[in-house]
């Protein structure tokens, strides 16, 4: 029991101090009642009083004992809920990080009086810990965090020397649905133009494959393309974007005055009619709010000119260049993007290109994934896919490391996208492609630089998405229902930040 001095009793009355030694007080009192008999009285008070707080002591130290291990047996036991439930939400964070988030998750009630989270979640959701729910050292880092957390992100270092525009384009896959395990094919790794990897062998039954699958893709093609004319139809206006296989314009239809986007794709590159054939496919046949429509498509020479939706708002990669997001804008722009996967993988599409410069904006804040590309539909038969597909920095690593994978890798890109909006870049971006590789099949859950400037839902939000294991990784429904997501601002939020980042660019340009 403590004494005032902050000093412990034993249950034989002995005193020990802080540090652990031990005086024998009782002897003391006893010298003392050889002088005065009044002393002697005080010595049998002292004792006495001794002998019951020891004794209330012993009570309370074997009460807190047996509650422990009877604790420790319940928890053990095969069929409690932390037994078999997935490891706990401090095993998934970064190591400087868990031991707070274990204990907020122990304390806070806000676990369970918190957002609702989906049903088939694997793990609460901790809201963000308020310091007085932590333990002493953890409620200093919690505390920080709160302080320090600004509705802006600050200034991350920016890349230079590997811009979208001054990389190589890494040629295209020959075969997009071969089942090989692939091996890198550029040094060099583009953080705008999609690669896939091929195998080193390029026997002559290969090339043979090849070249049978382009032909019929290009059959294939000129039966989904329109008949017409389409300069007669549309008039062109100004060039708005380059991507790997050719150039995007901004056109108007003449007869309507509506203005559309034309994607001018040119089918002398290898696997290029492949690429049209699926991007066609895809968005003829899935038109979502949160997808870039479909408008027409025609065959002009030896050019694909895909006619879609035009997004006046430019790529999200636009805004995370020019400006900073707020967390709230961080969470509209994910709420939007997941509605557009969750549809897409609803109807068992992955789309296997999901990065910043694929997400479009409008200016009234409208969110659409574009580049289908590389989509893949799954069947019954093949429920998944092999393929290493995708752009080197936001690929899963479960496409490295070469296993079977499902709609879950444009969760993970996503979650890369998530961290471009967060810090200005994709996570190793000045690193090489090879070492990238490594970093993302080996590496674990990709780490913020500075993970105290963030909300802990946020954090919470990108680990559920960054998640390397495929099976434990949230899906799209499930990520709509994270506390972070659900609490986005509204769309037109956006449209300052994209009116900004245009303005930004139109500058540098004049
Ligand atoms: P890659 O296809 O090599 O991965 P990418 O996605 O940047 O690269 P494109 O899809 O060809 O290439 O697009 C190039 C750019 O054109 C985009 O970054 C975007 O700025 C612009 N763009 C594409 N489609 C539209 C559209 N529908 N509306 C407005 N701008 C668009």
């Amino acid at each position: 029991m403590p004494s005032s001095s902050g000093r412990y009793s034993d249950v034989s009355g002995r005193y020990s101090d802080v540090s652990g030694r031990y005086c024998d007080v009782s002897g003391r009192i006893t010298a003392l009642s050889r002088s005065s008999s009044a002393a002697q009285a005080m010595e049998g008070v002292c004792a006495a009083v001794c002998t019951a707080f020891s004794v209330a002591y012993s009570g309370y130290f074997f009460t807190h004992l047996a509650r422990h291990i009877a604790r420790a047996w319940r928890e053990s036991a095969p069929w409690s809920s932390k037994a078999t439930s997935g490891p706990s939400l401090a095993a998934c964070l970064p190591e400087e990080e868990a031991k707070g988030e274990e204990v907020a998750h122990q304390a806070a009630p806000a676990a369970t009086a918190g957002p609702q989270h989906p049903a088939s979640s694997r793990r609460a959701v901790p809201a963000p810990a308020p310091a007085a729910s932590v333990g002493e050292e953890e409620a200093e880092e919690e505390e920080g965090a709160n302080e320090s957390a600004p509705a802006v992100s600050p200034e991350p270092e920016r890349p230079t020397s590997s811009s979208t525009s001054s990389v190589l384009a890494p040629a295209r896959a020959a075969a997009a649905g071969s089942e090989e395990a692939c091996s890198p094919q550029a040094g060099n790794s583009s953080t705008s133009s999609s690669c896939t990897w091929s195998t080193s062998s390029s026997s002559g039954s290969r090339e043979q494959l090849r070249e049978r699958t382009e032909d019929e893709c290009l059959a294939t093609l000129r039966m989904l393309v329109s008949e017409g004319d389409p300069e007669a139809k549309y008039t062109e206006l100004e060039t708005i974007g380059k991507g790997g296989f050719g150039t995007v314009c901004m056109a108007v239809e003449t007869a309507t005055g509506e203005e559309v986007a034309i994607k001018k794709i040119s089918l002398l590159q290898e696997s290029s009619n492949e690429l049209c054939v699926n991007e066609i496919q895809v968005m003829r046949h899935h038109k979502n709010g949160n997808l870039v429509n479909y408008v027409d498509s025609y065959l002009v020479d030896e050019e694909l000119w895909l006619v879609m939706e035009y997004m006046d708002g430019g790529s999200l990669h636009d805004v995370i260049r020019e400006t900073r997001m707020a967390e709230g804008e961080i969470a509209a722009v994910s709420r939007e993007c997941l509605q557009g996967l969750d549809f897409l993988h609803s109807k068992q599409v992955i789309h296997r290109d999901i990065k910043s410069h694929n997400i479009l904006l409008g200016l009234d804040g409208s969110v659409k994934l574009a580049d289908f590309g590389l989509a893949a539909q799954l069947t019954a038969e093949r429920s998944k896919r092999r393929s290493a597909v995708g752009t080197t920095y936001w690929m899963a690593p479960e496409i490295f490391t070469s296993k079977p994978y499902g709609p879950k890798v444009d969760i993970w890109s996503f979650g890369i996208v998530g961290m471009e909006m967060v810090e200005g870049a994709p996570p190793y971006l000045m690193k090489t492609s090879r070492t990238v590789r490594q970093l993302i099949s080996s590496g674990g859950t990709p780490k913020l630089q500075n993970p105290r400037q963030q909300s802990a839902w946020l954090r919470d939000f990108l680990r559920c998405c960054l998640e390397t294991d495929e099976d434990r990784r949230w899906s799209a429904q499930e990520l709509l229902q994270h506390p972070f997501v659900t609490s986005a601002k509204p769309t037109s939020s956006l449209t300052p930040l994209i009116v900004a980042a245009q303005q930004f660019m139109a500058d540098r340009r004049y």
